[in-house]
């Protein structure tokens, strides 16, 4: 006998979506210049939701010049304590306002609700909560007596965590004294549109945050604009190297988060259902749409088969489908784009003689969707071993000896994250040790923290974001 779920349903009533978006400088909505827009619609569904106003190089230069009015006059004049407050209060906006953005999220993204509600919006006030309590307590931070900001400070973010990205870049940025000029991925543009009226809400003044819409070009104008004294990006390593070659020979400091393979390390002696639990949220939270995903698991060969066994049971229970039901795992893919992306790189799986196994479920007629999947029998040639799929695919290999598991997972241009799961707390320390990678956990996997640092080696790029090391990025001088 099966019991199925009754649907659960969020209620959209709670979102007023506007038919059209400005852009946001100098703390009002302004039309493109020329009036250029796109359409931003629901990957769930392939509706249109709204028409998003469509930044050229001559509107990156009206925000640019804003945010630098706005630092010379208001916001480096004004005592810290005081910028403080406004972080405080944008935190507590976003908390009172979380079923709004967790709906909205939702909407534009396809991600569960589940987890915008209970993660993406939780996370981004709890940021702005944590460096609102830094900003006047910089002097003391051990970067010297009182440390300086960059000044403006162009921010391009992705679309797998639309506002919570917003959040890691605007909250440092602010309470380090700096003001920015931000655009959101050309899919999700949505929440960032809405925290520009939050910022209006908390009376935050005009020209500290500008929020400009469009594409990879309105990027482009905002990593060369010359008014921009420090880059902070997240997004793909192919756009990260050519922010990097951009911005060689210039003034211009940078942070650049890239792309990322981690790998998931499970030792014969880790508790094996706690195990399937952390591979499960390693590599389908959010689709799969996550730079520090748990996209290469490495088993000790002698527990693989029963490993697999009650994962694959446990994949089984995933429900993919509508992200407004509040039972749903696995939402949408966020783009046609990336679909093909995730199709294209699955499908060389095939051809190069790794083992597809996927659950029976039926996926939505409408809409961007795949399957959880994995892999087994990949070898690191694989390209599914090697290159970032960013969707629901988990790539399986196996090792014998931990030397050997260290080799296979550092074997790779990333070093963006890794997983260790053992019994033994001594064999942890041994293997995050010779790990190359900015971030490792143990026994668990995909938690964050606003105080604790993330960031990448290698290709999965350069310095750190959160806690007391990123702030530093957002303040003059090597700290
Ligand atoms: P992308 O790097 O093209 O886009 C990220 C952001 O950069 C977007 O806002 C985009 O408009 C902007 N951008 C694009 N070209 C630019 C340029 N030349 N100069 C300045 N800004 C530019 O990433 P994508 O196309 O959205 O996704 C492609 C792949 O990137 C994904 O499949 C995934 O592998 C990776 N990715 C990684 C992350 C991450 O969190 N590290 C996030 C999103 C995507
Ligand atoms: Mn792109």
């Amino acid at each position: 006998m099966t019991f199925e779920y009754a649907p659960a349903l969020e209620a959209t009533s709670v979102v007023k979506i506007k038919s059209e978006y400005g852009l946001f400088i100098n703390g009002k909505f302004v039309p493109a210049k020329g009036g250029k827009s796109f359409p931003t619609i629901n990957p769930a569904t392939e509706e249109t939701l709204s028409k998003i106003a469509f930044a050229s190089a001559s509107d990156v230069d009206k925000a640019v010049a804003a945010a630098r009015a706005a630092y010379s006059k208001v916001w480096s004049k004004m005592p810290a304590a005081e910028r403080g407050k406004y972080l405080f209060r944008i935190a507590r906006i976003l908390q009172e306002r979380a079923r709004e953005f967790a709906v909205l999220e939702t909407l534009n993204n396809g991600k569960p609700i589940r987890e915008t509600r209970d993660i993406d919006i939780p996370l981004a006030a709890s940021h702005f909560f944590y460096h609102a309590g830094w900003a006047d307590k910089l002097d003391h931070a051990g970067m010297g007596s009182s440390p300086k900001p960059h000044g403006v400070v162009g921010q391009v973010i992705p679309w797998n965590f639309p506002l919570l990205m917003l959040s890691w870049k605007i909250a440092p940025a602010l309470a380090t004294g700096n003001t920015v000029v931000l655009k959101p991925a050309e899919t999700t543009p949505l929440t960032a549109l809405l925290f520009a009226e939050v910022c209006q809400q908390a009376g935050l003044p005009a020209g500290v945050v500008n929020i400009v819409t469009g594409d990879g070009s309105t990027g482009s104008a905002i990593v060369n604009h010359p008014g921009i004294d420090k880059i902070a990006f997240t997004g793909s390593t192919a756009v990260g190297k050519g922010i990097a070659r951009a911005i060689a020979g210039t003034k211009k400091s940078a942070t650049l988060e890239l792309g990322g393979k981690g790998a998931n390390i499970i030792y014969e002696d880790a508790a094996i259902d706690e195990t399937v639990e952390g591979i499960i949220s390693g590599i389908f939270f959010n689709q799969g749409h996550v730079c520090c995903a748990g996209s290469r698991l490495l088993v000790q060969e002698n527990i693989q088969d029963e490993l697999l066994e009650k994962l694959k049971r446990r994949i089984s229970m995933i429900r993919v489908g509508n992200p407004l039901d509040k039972n749903t795992d696995l939402g949408a893919i966020n783009s046609a784009a990336q679909l093909a992306k995730i199709r294209e790189l699955a499908d060389s799986g095939d051809t190069e003689g790794a083992e597809r196994w996927s659950p029976q479920c039926d996926l939505p007629s409408k809409g961007f969707w795949y399957p959880p999947t994995i892999f087994t029998g990949v070898t690191q040639a694989h390209r599914i071993a090697q290159e970032e799929i960013f969707g629901p695919v988990l790539s399986v290999l196996t090792f014998r000896t931990p030397q050997e598991a260290i080799e296979k997972a550092n074997n790779t241009p990333f070093g963006l994250s890794a997983g260790i799961w053992t019994d033994k707390g001594s064999r942890i320390l041994w293997t995050a040790k010779h790990l190359k990678a900015g971030v490792i956990w143990a026994n668990t996997f995909n938690k964050f923290d606003p105080a604790s640092p993330f960031g990448g080696y290698k290709e999965s790029g350069w310095g750190r974001e959160g806690g007391r090391h990123g702030l530093a990025a957002y303040l003059k001088g090597d700290h």
